[in-house]
């Protein structure tokens, strides 16, 4: 019988921006005892679960707040949240990652010279609705036609910019459209390419070892924006199956299999990934 083997692709899990914030609250939660963040740190149940053990819970609305030291997370937020957050008095651990940040003020400075601004990505995603908060009322987020046709907006200078975590191929056929749909009628349009290169050096990890493997298993929360994408790049390579923990391998995903690749969404903890591993070794 052949050896299995278990491959990890040459970049996948924790990225920088949530090792950061990761970081960053856990001196917070060691100097001011617990603390609050808006919304999950990561979409990444287990991760969120540690930090909640170390006294670091979410809360989804402002009005929840029961602390006086609110963390906002890597996804970032809007400048109306962070006005009321400081009218009432609350101090803000800001663990938005640098390069949402970036976005941020790329979305600011389009609308502040009179773009209208086009967000690729999910209008309910938090990094999203907090990249329109810096357009003021100059955004819309859409991923396809569809929703630009129903936005009504037929602005004649145009911004585009993407949710950081987006694919690069579906940045680039969104703009492809976009161009094709409001192109003739705009006098000019501005392009920003606001991905993360982080996260692109893992799509491409993964797209090159789902070259070589037999199955693919992405480890990552189902909410996870970033996990869903590495299921759909790999997806029409492989038979690729998503995970949140070893536990949901399924042995029938293994038969016949003896080369099997992995990667992990940027917000699942290194300690998932081993478990996994250990796990389809056992196996
Ligand atoms: S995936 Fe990229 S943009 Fe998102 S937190 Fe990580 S480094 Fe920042």
């Amino acid at each position: 019988m052949k050896k299995m083997k278990i491959e990890k692709a040459e970049k996948l899990g924790l990225c920088f921006g949530v090792r950061r914030a990761i970081k960053l609250l856990k001196e917070a939660a060691n100097k001011y005892g617990e603390i609050e963040t808006l919304g999950p740190v990561a979409h990444n149940r287990q991760l969120v679960e540690t930090l909640a053990n170390l006294g670091i819970k979410p809360i989804n609305r402002l009005d929840q707040v029961q602390s006086k030291i609110l963390a906002i997370t890597t996804h970032g937020t809007s400048p109306a949240i962070l006005s009321k957050i400081k009218a009432r008095h609350i101090q803000i651990i800001d663990t938005t990652c640098p390069i949402v940040r970036k976005a941020q003020n790329t979305a600011k400075k389009l609308a502040e010279s009179g773009f209208d601004v086009v967000i690729f990505g999910e209008a309910e995603h938090s990094e999203v609705k907090g990249l329109l908060g810096w357009t003021g009322d100059k955004g819309i987020a859409a991923l396809d036609m569809k929703q630009i046709y129903s936005s009504g907006k037929s602005p004649s200078r145009l911004g585009i910019i993407s949710q950081t975590t987006q694919t690069q191929s579906a940045f680039i056929e969104f703009v492809r459209q976009l161009i094709g749909v409001v192109g003739p009628n705009i006098d000019e349009m501005r392009l920003v390419n606001t991905l993360c290169k982080i996260t692109q050096g893992q799509q491409e990890a993964a797209i090159r070892l789902s070259r070589s493997s037999q199955l693919m298993i992405v480890i990552g929360g189902s909410n996870s924006a970033n996990a869903r994408h590495l299921v759909e790049i790999c997806s029409p390579l492989v038979e690729t199956h998503l995970v949140e923990t070893a536990d949901e391998v399924d042995t029938s995903w293994l038969v016949g299999k003896h080369h099997i690749g992995i990667t992990a969404g940027a917000s699942t903890p290194d300690e998932s990934v081993e478990e996994l591993i250990a796990k389809l070794r056992s196996l």
